[in-house]
């Protein structure tokens, strides 16, 4: 069995991306939008600022207390977008109550959606031209493309359905000709569906859901769930028992996480040379 290591993968890349970034001179500007007092948001906002400047990237952090109204977000975000300093925005999910998350996202000029969650690169990942994909999809893909994963006609089954992993997922694997099943909470006999399948992908948040009887020899499992059971922290595979089974396996911490973070650089410099093309 081969445990896919994110956090060395990640690491490899971050070093690629300081020297792209450093040779090429890209002048890149994250605006991270940070709404209210959420403890694990606050950790992730700075993980993302910590990782950006660590490869050359400038990281401009927007702190709105508690009480921001959505129209003051709105104005941000307008005025982020035709700031030509700016290469990327972030706008921090989980918002407060009051401001609607989607359509304030959606406010973001879809070549500086660094999460891809505009209708516009939605749009294209459904019709199979991808521009911004979201940076855990596009983390997953390169950790399976990195480790010479065939996708092309595997049977992958995917279980979560949410719109930020499991249903672009689906699509993005789907252009890649994948076989995808989408399962979720209401699927009926769950292990029918990931016993057969090539590839089993989990983002639930359960704890060790996924068990060895429900995966066949030689399967892959990526595991994108961050749970904990009884104060530890583990994935939705219950890793010691199905390692046997498995061809290739993500661990958690230290697979998909780091892999996320990363791709939020890669899509940052895709927005720059993008641009760069853009302006000739
Ligand atoms: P959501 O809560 O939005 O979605 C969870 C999905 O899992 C839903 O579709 C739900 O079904 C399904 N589900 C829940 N319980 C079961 C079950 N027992 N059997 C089958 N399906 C089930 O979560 P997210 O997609 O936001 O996140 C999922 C996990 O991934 C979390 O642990 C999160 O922390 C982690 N995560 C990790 C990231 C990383 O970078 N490593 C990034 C993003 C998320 P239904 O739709 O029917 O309710």
């Amino acid at each position: 069995m081969i445990i896919i290591d994110g956090k060395k993968y990640r690491d490899e890349l971050l070093e690629k991306y300081e020297k792209e970034i450093k040779e090429n001179g890209l002048d890149i500007t994250l605006a991270i939008i940070l709404v209210g007092s959420n403890d694990a948001s606050k950790i992730y906002v700075r993980n993302k600022i910590k990782f950006c400047e660590k490869v050359g990237i400038k990281v401009n952090l927007y702190s709105l207390d508690e009480n921001t109204s959505e129209n003051e977000v709105i104005k941000l975000i307008e005025k982020l977008n035709t700031d030509e300093t700016i290469t990327g925005i972030i706008l921090q999910s989980p918002v407060p109550n009051g401001i609607n998350f989607d359509k304030c996202a959606n406010i973001i000029l879809p070549n500086k959606d660094v999460d891809g969650f505009t209708s516009e690169n939605v749009k294209a990942l459904y019709s199979g031209s991808e521009k911004i994909i979201p940076c855990t999809v596009k983390g997953i893909i390169k950790l399976l493309e990195h480790n010479e994963i065939n996708l092309k006609g595997a049977r992958i089954v995917i279980v979560g359905r949410s719109e930020i992993v499991g249903k672009p997922l689906a699509l993005a694997l789907t252009n890649r000709d994948a076989t995808c099943t989408l399962c979720h909470s209401k699927t009926e006999n769950l292990k029918d569906f990931t016993k057969d399948a090539d590839i089993v992908i989990s983002a639930t948040g359960k704890a060790k859901i996924i068990n060895s009887d429900m995966v066949k020899n030689d399967f892959i499992g990526i595991d994108v769930g961050i749970n904990r059971d009884n104060g530890v922290l583990c994935g939705d595979f219950d890793f010691e028992d199905v390692k046997e089974k498995a061809k290739f396996l993500t661990p958690v911490p230290g697979g998909v996480g780091p892999m996320t973070i990363a791709m939020i650089i890669d899509n940052l410099i895709y927005m720059k040379r993008n641009e760069e093309v853009n302006n000739g």
